[in-house]
């Protein structure tokens, strides 16, 4: 069995990650946490792309060395992501020495091969991206160029700098678009498809000049030059699995990699990289996961939009890691961006959460110890109970494999919709011995929280734990599995969230970062 790489992009720490990154973390993580339950062999990596001029420039604004400041907010990433309970196996830091050495041997290899040439650039120019626009990239203010991302005019500058011959890989970028499925959903990779086609492929920048940027690998035959930004960047990657450092483990892995990306990074992660890989004699990747944005009043959520919501008022808000994780998990979508409120957030919480799964446990784990005190033991399961798990269970695996999170979420759901119906129905309460409608309730219940435990990895756990049985893999999961439930507590997973209160202002819009 081929081991699973999953990776996120790695994240510019200038500031603390936000929602917008928690999105894309939570998802890979769910899907990394998916594969083990289903007995995969998962690396799962994220980390922080440290170097460029915008690092070098806060770091000189809190008055610090630039690698003092990285080894500061690597420590700040590490906590958010422990705070909503990611499971990544490496976190990968671009400033780590084994990495800079596969940055730099990569970057000779290509000039030595005539991949990278030097010759003079001169356009407009984005401080705060890091990168040029050309016409058509760029919009027009009052006659003047502006950056479509930070909204402020561009600078006009002219520089010797070093290329990477981009436009040789045209030909291959196309056959790969067309011609495979690597980039998910399909419809992102006939949109870079069009791109490229209708506007070519230009040789882009590969170094900056050491007096602008200091903060970078330098070039290792020119030492008046630092590697830009996105060729280290995008190298992580390969170097996190051991690329020119351990040729077996990068062989292990590299075969059945899954990046998982934000739409507005598509460009850098299919021409760009595809050609990158081309050009260093490496495969393309497995597959590139690409997803929407959340939005919030239409515009994507992020700093320079202002409307950012803090990881730390999700964790508080829904009740520690699991909450805030559904919540998002819940709204993800590879498609379409969605539009996201506090009122939102606040209802899913409430009446998947709260309502459906956490009372249920509740109440089954509460009439268990009353009635039989908390030993359930094996009977026939009900019918219609049974043919709800088995059904939800195989859907539920399917949306898994598709990567349709949120629609596999909606299948427990809907179990967890059956179960509390089915309480309400043959009222265990009035039974002297209700053996039988519990022992098929905790059934549901098991099948529930191994669907949900990708997702929501801790109450899956402390129900496990306080109902006494394993969570399988749910294509190992047969009814019936159980000889005898030990119920020790009916915990409390999910308290309800009271809308209008706890919220800043009053406002139904999140707190700004
Ligand atoms: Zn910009």
């Amino acid at each position: 069995m081929s081991a699973i790489y999953i990776t996120t992009p790695i994240y510019y720490p200038n500031a603390p990650p936000h929602i917008g990154h928690a999105y894309t973390t939570v998802f890979a993580d769910v899907i990394a946490r998916y594969n083990r339950l289903m007995g995969r062999k998962v690396f799962f990596m994220t980390g922080n792309d440290e170097h460029g001029l915008k690092i070098q420039r806060v770091a000189e604004k809190e008055g610090i060395p630039p690698k003092d400041f990285v080894d500061k907010m690597a420590g700040v990433y590490r906590q958010y992501w422990q705070a909503l309970n990611i499971s990544y196996d490496y976190f990968i830091r671009t400033t780590d020495s084994y990495h800079e050495k596969v940055v730099s041997e990569s970057f000779k290899r290509l000039y030595e091969n005539g991949l990278i040439y030097k010759a003079k650039y001169a356009g407009w120019y984005c401080v705060d991206c890091e990168r040029y626009y050309s016409p058509g990239e760029y919009i027009v203010v009052e006659d003047k160029p502006y950056c479509p991302i930070h909204n402020k005019p561009l600078e006009w500058l002219e520089e010797e700098t070093y290329y990477f011959k981009l436009s040789e890989f045209k030909d291959y970028i196309v056959k790969l678009l067309s011609e495979t499925n690597i980039v998910y959903p399909e419809s992102y990779a006939r949109e870079v498809l069009n791109r490229v086609q209708a506007e070519g492929l230009k040789d882009v920048s590969v170094a900056r000049p050491r007096d602008r940027v200091s903060w970078g690998i330098p070039v290792p035959f020119d030492p008046e030059y630092t590697i830009y930004v996105w060729f280290d960047a995008l190298l992580n990657y390969v170097s996190g699995i051991g690329y020119l450092t351990d040729e077996s483990r990068f062989n292990e892995y590299w075969p059945n990699v899954n990046h998982v990306i934000g739409k507005d990074i598509l460009w850098f992660h299919t021409v760009v990289w595809f050609s990158l890989l081309k050009a260093l004699d490496i495969p393309p990747p497995r597959r590139v996961i690409v997803h929407s944005f959340l939005i919030n009043k239409g515009l994507k959520i992020g700093k320079s939009a202002g409307n950012v919501i803090p990881i730390e008022f999700l964790v508080e808000r829904y009740n520690g890691s699991d909450g805030a994780r559904y919540v998002l998990m819940k709204l993800f979508n590879l498609d379409k961006d969605v539009e996201v409120t506090v009122d939102l957030m606040d209802s899913i919480y409430n009446s998947e959460l709260a309502d459906t799964y956490g009372n249920l446990v509740r109440r089954v784990g509460v009439l268990a110890l009353k009635k039989v005190r908390g030993k359930v033991y094996r009977r026939d399961v009900d019918k219609k109970i049974e043919e709800s798990i088995t059904s939800l269970l195989n859907k539920y695996v399917e949306d898994m494999e598709a990567l349709e999170v949120s629609k596999a979420l909606s299948e427990a759901q809907e179990l967890g919709k059956v179960l509390n119906t089915y309480v309400n129905e043959v009222k265990p309460w009035e039974r002297p011995d209700p053996s039988k409608e519990l022992y098929s309730l905790l059934e549901g219940i098991r099948a529930l929280s191994i669907m949900l435990s990708p997702v929501t990895p801790r109450a899956s756990s402390i129900i496990s734990e306080n109902f006494g049985f394993t969570l399988t893999s749910p294509v190992e999961f047969r009814v019936g599995q159980i000889e005898r439930y030990n119920i020790v507590d009916a915990p409390v997973l999910f308290k309800k969230v009271q809308a209008g209160r706890e919220k800043t202002g009053g406002q139904e819009n999140p707190p700004g970062g």
